[in-house]
């Protein structure tokens, strides 16, 4: 891929504080695009500010918590008015709160919900516009394994993740004829704060699944981002790119 592939494109990267965000956002910024970068805090994103601007691509913060629908459906304008575009939307924020279905709360059930589900159609909503009036876009929303296949202690995230992939394949046909595209990715196990989480002996069996022998890294999923982000995936919309080192094989 051409260090210019996405040059003159604007990029909105959510959770880009760290993990699978950060390293799309350094890779998207390392193929001349320009980011916008979202996480809670505008502290936790002064890391991904520096990285993304140390390769010489434009950068903005923008704070946003996304799990609050008035401040969500706020960003969009916020970056529009400082880039004068979104030509990419990379739905990546994402929280766990697992426990097994009968002990999960409402409160548990609907943060999920609302961070992982929500905001990304409250995003793709408003960048659709934008986009539609350029004749130019692409969505791309990190789902995962869990969505796919379920998992048990996750009803409430595997429920959003699923969700997401109905939500990809909606928007990849009602907004074909404009020009725009949308994806999802379904990560398999990537080495990030999220997995770091998961006892020594789980890790073990996970790693004994995974036909290729280990944990995947983020910059293994900004890699298949950028494909879905860049001219060479014009003819693909509506698809979810498994990227798990072959453990589900579907
Ligand atoms: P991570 O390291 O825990 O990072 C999560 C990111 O989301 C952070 O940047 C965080 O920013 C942001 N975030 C969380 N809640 C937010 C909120 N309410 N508002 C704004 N930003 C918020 O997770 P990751 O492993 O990189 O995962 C990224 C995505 O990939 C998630 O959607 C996850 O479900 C998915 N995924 C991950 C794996 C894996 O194995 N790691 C596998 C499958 C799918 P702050 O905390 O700084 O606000």
């Amino acid at each position: 891929m051409s260090q210019h592939t996405l040059h003159n494109h604007v990029a909105l990267v959510t959770g880009a504080s760290r993990g699978l965000g950060l390293a799309i956002a350094k890779l998207f910024a390392q193929h001349g695009a320009k980011l916008a970068l979202v996480a809670r805090s505008e502290q936790a994103l002064t890391p991904a500010l520096e990285a993304v601007r140390q390769v010489g691509a434009e950068a903005q913060p923008f704070p946003c918590d996304l799990s609050d629908a008035e401040t969500t459906k706020a960003l969009p304008d916020l970056v529009l008015k400082h880039f004068g575009q979104i030509d990419i939307l990379v739905n990546n924020a994402g929280i766990t709160r697992d426990t097994l279905l009968l002990r999960m709360s409402d409160e548990d059930w609907q943060n999920v919900i609302d961070t992982n589900l929500r905001s990304a159609f409250l995003l793709t909503r408003a960048v659709v516009r934008p986009m539609m009036k350029a004749r130019r876009g692409r969505i791309i929303n990190i789902s995962s394994v869990s969505g796919l296949i379920g998992n048990a202690g996750q009803a409430n995230y595997a429920a959003s993740k699923a969700a997401l992939i109905a939500l990809t394949k909606t928007t990849a046909r009602e907004f074909a004829s404009r020009g725009i595209t949308a994806n999802a990715i379904a990560p398999g196990f990537i080495t990030t704060d999220m997995t770091n989480v998961l006892p020594e002996n789980v890790t073990q069996e996970v790693l004994k699944q995974i036909p290729l022998g280990r944990f995947g890294t983020p910059d293994d999923i900004a890699h298949a981002a950028l494909f879905l982000a860049s001219p060479a995936s014009a003819y693909i919309t509506g698809q979810t790119l498994i990227v798990d080192g072959g453990l589900l094989m579907p």
